[in-house]
């Protein structure tokens, strides 16, 4: 872009937005520009920050005038780059964050109207104060905003009960590729009146179209709950007690999270003021969190009586119930902390998989086998969101090799991991979406048909490839 373009350019966009609507100084874009994973760290043309839809649509139609291109950005919490710049140098990240306003709250329809950039932890408080649930949580909901969870279709440990942010969505408003706005904001609980638009922009990572609000359903609010922690020896018996656990405690189960031991033991070196909550190591764990919107205190004997069940039939080796909430907070802790505490244990290579649950156990052995074979000593650390399938395969580096070496094998591990997801007909991207991370590999992988049918709805709703361009499809679009 010509200086003088480029003068020109966000000259007119300070003149749509006002004070404090764009951002060029290299310091104050930083916390656009760097991600959680640190691997993309392109610089934009600026950061534009529109504060109302009207804005968000200026913005969008000034840009597609000039030929530049928008990233959408919410939290910035993102994983696989999707709300990082692309190569072309003609780029500006469009940030929701000052479009933080709850529009409405309906306690007796149990819904609510929230602009996009509300950070998740915001409307779980909205709902709470309400006397409701917003039934979705993720370690990052402290940043993330709704935005960014409707754009990547956000999962997170609920899942299992409540489905990914896609069930969560009533309505949604977005600003077009084009600049109009497409006012779909609904509370409705049906509406068949021709073709569903939300669920196109709905895990369409910035591609489609801008969020720019959204009407959301709240559930009621538990009653009573319980953590516990439940020892395992192998992921066959994790497959048996998941049905046993769902055949004894129903609907009441809203999280299953698979840890292996390697994760605790990261976990524990990690946290220096925790120890093992169970007598002994065991190969693998389960926690379970259930709840239920009933009154009474039958959770707790429920449970405990699905525990002993699984004990008698043996598939659990040990348990522990949580006795109180800073008990079950500690259980979390575990839980949220391998990440982190994985990465102090060396370099590490991730992979966002899901299986189907029964295919788990096979799935985690051929692929291990396969992974040893090539890189001896590796480490996988494989654990997550098991009761829905999904699994963070995350492997760790040998003890005895560098990271820089170690590195050099994330093509051979990514090609391993990924030929096994789909030779069980899984998911390379369970939750954290493709982004420019992944999409090599979906343009490699995805069946054909469904490529193309996704290529033309692109060039449909943005035919001059105005929208987080190199994200989720790349390659020539048809005409
Ligand atoms: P961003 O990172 O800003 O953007 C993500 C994508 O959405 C980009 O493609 C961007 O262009 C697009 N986008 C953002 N806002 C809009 C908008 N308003 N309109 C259109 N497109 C938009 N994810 C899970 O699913 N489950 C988890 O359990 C989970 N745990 C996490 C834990 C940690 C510690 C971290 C750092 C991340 C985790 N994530 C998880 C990933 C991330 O938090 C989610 O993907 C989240 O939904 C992203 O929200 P965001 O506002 O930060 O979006």
């Amino acid at each position: 872009m010509s200086d003088a373009f480029g003068t020109h350019f966000l000259e007119r966009l300070q003149r749509l937005l006002g004070p404090g609507g764009v951002i060029t100084e290299l310091d104050e874009m930083a916390r656009h520009v760097e991600e959680p994973r640190r691997r993309y760290h392109r610089r934009p043309l600026a950061v534009v920050r529109p504060a109302s839809t009207q804005q968000v649509a200026a913005v969008v139609a000034h840009c597609r005038e000039a030929g530049v291109a928008i990233v959408p950005q919410g939290g910035n919490t993102g994983l696989v780059g999707g709300q990082s710049v692309g190569g072309s140098g003609r780029e500006v990240i469009l940030s929701l964050e000052r479009m933080r306003e709850i529009r409405d709250i309906d306690a007796e329809g149990a819904s609510l109207v929230v602009e996009a950039g509300c950070t998740l932890a915001r409307v779980q408080e909205a709902a709470a104060s309400a006397g409701l649930l917003f039934p979705m949580s993720l370690a990052s909901e402290g940043t993330a905003t709704i935005g960014g969870n409707i754009a990547t279709n956000a999962g997170g440990h609920l899942t299992v009960r409540y489905g990914n942010m896609r069930q969560q969505v009533l309505g949604l408003e977005v600003v077009l590729a084009d600049g109009r706005i497409l006012d779909g904001l609904t509370v409705l609980r049906k509406d068949n009146s021709g073709y569903d638009l939300n669920q196109l922009f709905i895990g369409s990572e910035g591609t489609l179209g801008i969020i720019t609000a959204a009407s959301l359903q709240m559930v009621s609010a538990p009653r009573q709950s319980l953590t516990g922690l439940i020892a395992i020896d192998s992921l066959e018996h994790a497959v048996v007690l998941l049905r046993l656990l769902r055949h004894q405690l129903g609907e009441t189960i809203s999280a299953l999270e698979l840890m292996p031991r390697l994760a605790l033991d990261f976990v524990l070196e990690y946290l220096p003021d925790v120890h093992d909550p169970l007598v002994r190591p065991h190969p693998w764990y389960l926690l379970l969190q259930a709840d239920t919107a009933l009154a009474g205190d039958w959770l707790q004997g429920a449970c405990v009586k699905a525990l002993e069940r699984g004990s008698d039939e043996g598939v659990t080796t040990d348990a522990i119930v949580a006795g109180s909430d800073a008990q079950a907070q500690l259980l979390w802790r575990l839980r949220e902390s391998i990440s982190p505490a994985q990465k102090m244990g060396g370099a590490s290579l991730k992979h966002d998989i899901s299986v189907p649950v029964a295919a788990i156990p096979e799935f985690v052995e051929t692929t291990s086998r396969a992974l040893a074979d090539t890189v001896p000593g590796i480490r996988p650390c494989v654990f997550g969101h098991v009761g829905d399938g999904n699994l963070h395969f995350n492997l760790s580096q040998p003890e005895d090799m560098t990271a820089e070496a170690f590195h050099a094998f994330e093509a051979d591990c990514n090609r391993i991991v990924f030929d096994q997801v789909v030779r069980f007909r899984g998911s390379i991207a369970a939750e954290h979406g493709i982004g420019q991370l992944r999409a090599a590999e979906l343009a490699a992988r995805a069946d054909s048909v469904r490529l193309d049918t996704m290529a033309r709805l692109k060039s449909c709703l943005d035919p001059d490839e105005l929208l987080n361009p190199g994200k989720v499809l790349i390659g020539k679009m048809p005409p």
